[in-house]
């Protein structure tokens, strides 16, 4: 195999944010035993000097999957078995959730927790432990992976689950690439009736009536707001709340008139975003006008209708490339949460400080976290989370820098999977964990080898 750094032609890398950008050495790999050889000749060549790390589909938003050597999932894309009986899937860690949906939806499977795209890879939704609308009944996506395979830094293949080698188990579901490279896992899958979702919307006219609502719903599968994020006064914190759940056979039947459209996976959108547009076309006038027409388009206080998954849970998958329309300079994904004990105060003052700043956010979206799991970098806590996207442009990181000091102030942390900029010492303070986490590291040599950009700037 080629010593790589030195040899391998660089490229400009970034995530899904396009903030910030670095020249790395791309490596497709395609099995174990090239992963393993990958290693040994890093080690050999004194190339472990330099950072190396996994990548699935490059939808985290900031520099965790960025490194001068970044090692590519794609090919590791097959599925290996599938237990009918008991939705048990065991796929290698470059399969996406769209490929998952496409081949299991028709015969009546569903993922148990999916983020707001299909374009993740399993391995990206591990080492993230990504979360979906169904948080606060059904937890993080590891929570239905029942095991997992790991090449470690000594090339071995290490088994781990919550009952074998858990510690190790534990430190990769949510340990963002920095453990070794997942390459298989066994997830269960949960059976549906129909691939559609019946949506229940309020519109609310204030943050109070808005949490109040998700405590009142707190037994609905899926729940998720959307917040007008330059509302203010009274108004401040408005949002339309969408609760769903599957359908049954009977009720998709009757949308769709037959029984073979009732399982039908989703057809990949084909609007696209070819270029980076002039990042001016979105200020706080656009974003304004933007936030009152969505605001508005629900015209009754409560409304009901069927509507297939995908729309329901990847919004934004219609539209390829859309990050593209924050212009070439990028733009970052502020995303916290806050225990509910801090709930309307805490997201009250966080919500006015984004007013004051006039800073405003297209994507505004607040989900309700159910208990913490047992893994060391986790994001979620009991409470609520709330996700914004900031366009990176003057006085962007210490107008962040304040919003961290209330989220710190509240007892709150900030997600990794959405990170660019946050300080090591605001890492530390809000993760606490990560002593942990960094001893389980070391005792399988991964912090000698893996290394993001990330990790480096968070003092990993
Ligand atoms: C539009 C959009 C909506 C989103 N909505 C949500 C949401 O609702 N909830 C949520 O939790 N997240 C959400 N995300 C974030 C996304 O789910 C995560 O960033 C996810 O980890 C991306 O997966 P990926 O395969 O693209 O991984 P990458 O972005 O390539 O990598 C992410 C991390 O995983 C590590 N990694 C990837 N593959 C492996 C592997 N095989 N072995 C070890 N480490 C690996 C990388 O090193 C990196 O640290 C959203 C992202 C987008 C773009």
């Amino acid at each position: 195999m080629t010593p790589l750094y030195n040899q391998l032609p660089q490229q400009s890398v970034s995530g899904w944010g396009q903030y910030p950008k670095m020249e790395s050495v791309q490596i497709a790999v395609h099995s174990k035993r090239k992963i393993r050889e990958l290693f040994s000749e890093t080690k050999r060549n004194g190339l472990d000097q330099y950072g190396l790390i996994t990548r699935g589909l490059g939808r985290s938003y900031g520099d965790s999957a960025l490194a001068e050597q970044i090692l590519h999932t794609e090919h590791l894309n097959h599925f290996m078995q599938f237990d009918a009986d008991s939705g048990d899937l065991t796929c290698a860690a470059g399969v996406t959730l769209a490929d998952i949906l496409d081949i299991f939806v028709p015969r009546g499977w569903f993922l148990p927790v999916t983020p707001g795209t299909k374009f993740v890879t399993v391995g990206g939704a591990i080492a993230s432990d990504v979360h979906g609308k169904n948080h606060h009944l059904h937890g993080c996506f590891s929570e239905h992976v029942s095991s997992l395979k790991l090449v470690v830094a000594s090339g071995e293949v290490m088994s781990c689950s919550p009952q074998e080698n858990a510690p190790l188990f534990h430190a990769t579901c949510g340990g963002m690439g920095l453990t070794g490279v997942i390459v298989e896992a066994t997830l269960r899958l949960i059976p549906i009736a129909s691939a559609l979702i019946a949506e229940s919307s309020y519109k609310t006219a204030n943050l109070e009536e808005t949490l109040t609502l998700f405590e009142e719903h707190d037994n609905a599968t899926y729940s998720v707001a959307w917040i007008d994020c330059l509302a203010t006064g009274k108004k401040l914190g408005r949002s339309l709340l969408m609760l769903g759940e599957h359908e049954s056979r009977e009720e998709a039947v009757k949308e769709e008139q037959s029984q073979e459209s009732a399982l039908q996976a989703h057809k990949n959108g084909k609007m696209n975003v070819p270029i980076n547009m002039p990042s001016m076309l979105l200020n706080r006038y656009s974003i304004q006008a933007f936030n009152t027409l969505y605001y508005h388009k629900q015209t009754r206080t409560h409304q009901t209708r069927s509507v297939h998954y995908d729309p329901y849970f990847y919004p934004l998958d219609g539209l390829h490339n859309w990050n593209r329309l924050y212009g070439k300079n990028g733009f970052v994904q502020y995303q916290f949460v806050i225990p509910k004990s801090a709930g309307l105060v805490g997201m009250s003052r966080i919500l006015e400080a984004i007013t004051r700043s006039k800073r405003g956010s297209f994507l505004a979206v607040l989900k309700a976290f159910g208990p913490q799991n047992q893994n060391y970098l986790s994001f979620p806590v009991e409470g609520y989370t709330l996700a914004l996207d900031f366009k990176i442009s003057p006085g962007l990181f210490e107008f962040l820098d304040e919003l961290d000091r209330i989220v710190l102030d509240c007892g709150g942390r900030l997600y990794l999977t959405k990170d660019a900029r946050m300080s090591e010492a605001t890492f530390k303070q809000s993760y606490p964990q990560w002593e942990v986490f960094q001893e389980v590291r070391s005792q399988y040599g991964a912090d000698r080898l893996f290394r993001s950009r990330q990790s480096q700037r968070l003092g990993l």
